[in-house]
């Protein structure tokens, strides 16, 4: 049995006592969730209109200390309402990393866009500003019309820089801060760097709605035109139904926001715990060479949504092994996706050198990170 996978049952099994499966990540319901959710169901506002819907977007713009939150079904139509309103439109490109989940790109492609992949950085997962600024540099007289950045399991990108990339060659950043709510840069929530950011409250997202993401920025108009567009570009009226251009109806359902104030009143103690569960994995694999744990950047507050072992070397051969004989053991790991330039869809997207993208993706294992008491 590999070293890794040794380790892990013993900390699961042994140190804390875990009995049954151990995901990879599961929701924690222990707040006031069912209160909320029967107040829905007990006074008939389950469905697209409610208070829970406001109270949800007030308290994250209150947590992230980004003006404005705008609900909706979830993360990848944030991302696709964000892009849209950073003026992105058919026959355009937008770059981004190819390590990241397959909403990114998806986002971007339904609204008619090329994806354009650029490399990360090993130190945090992210888009590399240094490889983007060559990217634009090469691309010049591309219709390029956003950089999206993502924070990868919840480490922020180097985001000084990559606004300082984005701003010299002129083009918008989006964040797609799916993955990071909790996580700071230089003492700011992450969202702040770009003209828009894009949240997810999926089921295994560090707070989940069951399903449901936001849009944040801190430009009023912006706002505004994110609730109306999102919202079937009803013209308000207490009962013509009258609308004034092409919206969506991605509004997100009041039962799911009234799950998503009780998770995010749990926001701050989750954090904790991944914290102090990454406290723990740090001194499970200290002494053990050629692999390490991915840890928090200077200057950053992580809020670990997944913890991430590196292997020293690509290795895929033993990062699908430690999955394997993992998962045998009942505890859940994974691999990271499958960069977007392997896949079908966007094999033929220009992209720029990818080489740590490519020994990321053979050396990265994701271990079990669920918001529990340890
Ligand atoms: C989860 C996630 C999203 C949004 O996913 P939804 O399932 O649509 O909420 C977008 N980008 C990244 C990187 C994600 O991890």
């Amino acid at each position: 049995m590999d070293e890794i996978t040794r380790r892990l049952i013993e900390f699961w099994r042994g140190t804390q006592g875990a009995e049954g499966p151990v995901p990879l990540h599961a929701p924690v319901f222990e707040g006031r969730e069912w209160d909320y959710v029967k107040d829905c169901l007990d006074t008939g506002w389950v469905s697209s209109v409610g208070a829970y819907v406001d109270r949800f977007e007030a308290m994250l713009a209150e947590i992230t200390g980004v003006r404005h939150a705008v609900a909706v079904v979830n993360g990848t139509a944030a991302l696709e309402i964000c892009l849209h309103l950073a003026g992105v439109k058919p026959g355009d490109q937008v770059v981004m990393p190819s390590l990241t989940f397959i909403a990114t790109a998806n986002a971007a492609s339904h609204l008619g866009a090329t994806c354009r992949f650029v490399d990360i950085e090993e130190r945090t997962l992210g888009l590399d500003p240094a490889r983007l600024d060559e990217h634009l540099i090469a691309a010049k007289g591309q219709p390029i019309a956003a950089v999206v950045a993502m924070h990868t399991f919840g480490h922020p990108v180097d985001l000084d820089g990559v606004a300082a990339v984005c701003a010299r060659h002129g083009v918008p950043l989006i964040e797609d801060a799916a993955e990071s709510l909790g996580s700071s840069y230089h003492g700011q929530h992450t969202g702040h760097h770009g003209r828009l950011a894009a949240l997810s409250f999926n089921g295994n997202k560090i707070v989940t709605t069951g399903g449901g993401g936001a849009i944040l920025t801190n430009d009023a108009e912006l706002a505004k035109r994110a609730k109306h567009l999102t919202t079937t570009a009803k013209v308000p009226h207490p009962y013509r139904f009258d609308h004034d251009e092409v919206g969506w109806n991605y509004r997100l359902p009041n039962l799911n926001a009234a799950l998503g104030c009780a998770q995010l009143e749990v926001l701050d103690e989750y954090v904790a715990r991944k914290r102090r569960l990454g406290d723990h994995y740090a001194r499970v694999f200290a002494d053990l060479p050629g692999v390490r744990l991915m840890l928090e950047n200077p200057g950053t507050t992580v809020n670990y949504w997944l913890h991430a072992l590196l292997l020293d070397q690509p290795d895929p051969a033993r990062v699908e092994r430690v999955i394997q004989e993992a998962g045998a053991a009942g505890i859940q790991c994974r691999p990271v996706w499958t960069p977007m330039h392997q896949l079908p869809m966007y094999g033929d997207c220009p992209r720029g050198p990818l080489p740590v993208t490519q020994s990321i993706a053979a050396r990265l294992i994701n271990i079990p990170s669920s918001p529990v008491a340890s």
